[in-house]
């Protein structure tokens, strides 16, 4: 079974996307919101080109953008906005549009690119940066045992919830519904 670290932030906005996904096989359309997301990383994209890395507080580095990461060992696969890679360390970075109530699952996402780079690459992978867009701001994501701890059990709930095929409960908070792009297959919050 692989796994999109996308896959980790999207199980704590609500456990029935990742059931719709992998349970159903559902494909969904990009919403609004998703394609001025994409528009949006496009833009920050060409400027993080130009700018130094003085607001990640690290040395020089090689900027590589949507770096593609898969491992079979760690049943990860995705795409890295940026990544930051020096002589002996990487940084993955992953652009938000805005800070969220999802944060922990933003910091899964990033973990899980640091999984999946630490079983290719032989060099530390030990914190990463979400960059948040609209107010310009950096959170230094530091992989400690918390985080390792959370990834691993976050991971076993979304597989065993897989091969369960048992639908899990709608989100409590159902302000997220009207967002989602799921909302069509989910007659029992309309
Ligand atoms: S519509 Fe609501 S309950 Fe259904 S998948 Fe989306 S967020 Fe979850």
């Amino acid at each position: 079974m692989i796994l999109n670290p996308v896959d980790f932030k999207n199980y704590l906005y609500c456990p029935r996307e990742i059931f719709y996904k992998y349970v159903n096989l559902i494909e969904t359309e990009p919403t609004v919101k998703m394609n001025a997301g994409y528009q949006l990383h496009k833009r920050i994209e060409e400027l993080e080109k130009k700018r130094t890395l003085i607001k990640y507080g690290i040395g020089n580095c090689d900027k590589k953008f949507n770096f593609k990461v898969y491992s079979k060992s760690e049943g990860i696969s995705g795409i890295i906005d940026m990544l930051l890679e020096d002589e002996e360390s990487m940084y993955p970075v992953d652009f938000k549009m805005t800070e969220s109530i999802i944060i922990d699952g933003y910091k899964l996402q990033l973990y899980a690119y640091s999984r999946a780079l630490s079983s290719i690459y032989e060099k530390r992978c030990d914190l990463g940066f979400i960059y948040f867009i609209t107010s310009n701001k950096i959170l230094k994501v530091d992989f400690d045992e918390d985080l390792i701890s959370n990834y691993m059990r976050i991971k076993s709930e979304i597989l065993n919830m897989i091969k369960s095929e048992k639908l899990p409960d709608p989100t409590n908070e159902r302000e997220k519904c009207s967002g989602c792009e799921y909302i069509n297959f989910c007659g029992d919050v309309i």
